[in-house]
């Protein structure tokens, strides 16, 4: 069974339709890498998947579940899924700690040293125990990032939704990122990850999806998508940006 699965989705902004008929599985352990042209549907797709976003039709399946019954509560969904954006929304007057563990603590309601104990725990498997107690803005990009990724595992989501993680980042802390990634990947972790840098989607992802007209057009391993693109749009992308 899927841990993710999507069917027929459709996402329109006030008539301008981004996602048309969309579908996409992603198994236990998988990889996935959204690549297509900016404002092809990559980040919308990421927030109907945590819904963040109202989807107009179409229906997401989580372990099994139909997360988009409108029955469904959605802190409760987003449990089980960790997102991770651009930049990385660090609260800036609050430690990294603090950062890592309102999350668990406002939704979970758990003990506060129980939260803490964990995120001690995460952070110290990332290298970044030593700046528990520090401030956003004492720490680099790539730490920052480092952090909010570690936010986004607290809850020890079934899903991991990383949208373009790596792209506000100097290209000296890239490497940090996604070494953390391929630890994640390594661990076993589900991912779905926007990216518009082909190189990382290369290195990380068991498939690639290619999006355009609000579908996924064409996917398959990265080497083969990258390498011998079949559809005529797929290669027309990659011809521009490679
Ligand atoms: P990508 O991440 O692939 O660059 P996006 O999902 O961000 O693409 O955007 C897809 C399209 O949807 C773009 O045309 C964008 O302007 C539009 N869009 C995204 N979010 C909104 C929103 N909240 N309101 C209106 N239009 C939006
Ligand atoms: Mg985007």
């Amino acid at each position: 069974m899927s841990v993710l699965s999507c069917r027929g989705l459709r996402k329109e902004f006030s008539g301008h339709v981004v996602l048309d008929g969309l579908d996409l599985d992603v198994a236990e352990h998988e990889v996935v890498a959204l690549i297509g042209a900016s404002g092809s549907g990559k980040s919308t797709l990421l927030r109907c998947v945590n819904l963040l976003e109202e989807i107009d039709d179409g229906t997401i399946h989580l372990d099994g579940e139909h997360i988009t019954d409108p029955r469904v509560n959605p802190d409760r969904v987003r449990q089980r899924i960790g997102i991770v954006f651009q930049s990385y929304n660090l609260f800036p007057h609050m430690t990294v700690l603090d950062n890592v563990t309102l999350a668990p603590r406002r939704v979970h309601r758990r003990e506060r040293a129980a939260a803490e104990a964990q995120a001690r725990e995460l952070l110290a498997r990332v290298g970044l125990a030593e700046k528990a107690g520090a401030y956003p803005d004492r720490l680099s990009g790539g730490q920052q990032q480092r952090v909010a990724i570690v936010r986004a595992l607290v809850n020890s989501p079934r899903l991991m939704l990383l949208d373009e993680v790596t792209s506000a980042l100097d290209p000296e802390l890239v490497g940090e990122v996604l070494t953390m990634i391929r630890d994640l990947k390594a661990q076993g972790m589900t991912m779905v990850l926007a990216t518009h840098e082909m190189g990382f989607a290369r290195q990380v992802a068991d498939r690639v999806c290619f999006l355009d007209g609000g579908k996924v057009i064409e996917q398959g391993p990265p080497e083969q998508v990258f390498a011998t693109p079949t559809h005529p749009r797929t290669r027309q992308f990659l011809h521009r940006i490679i």
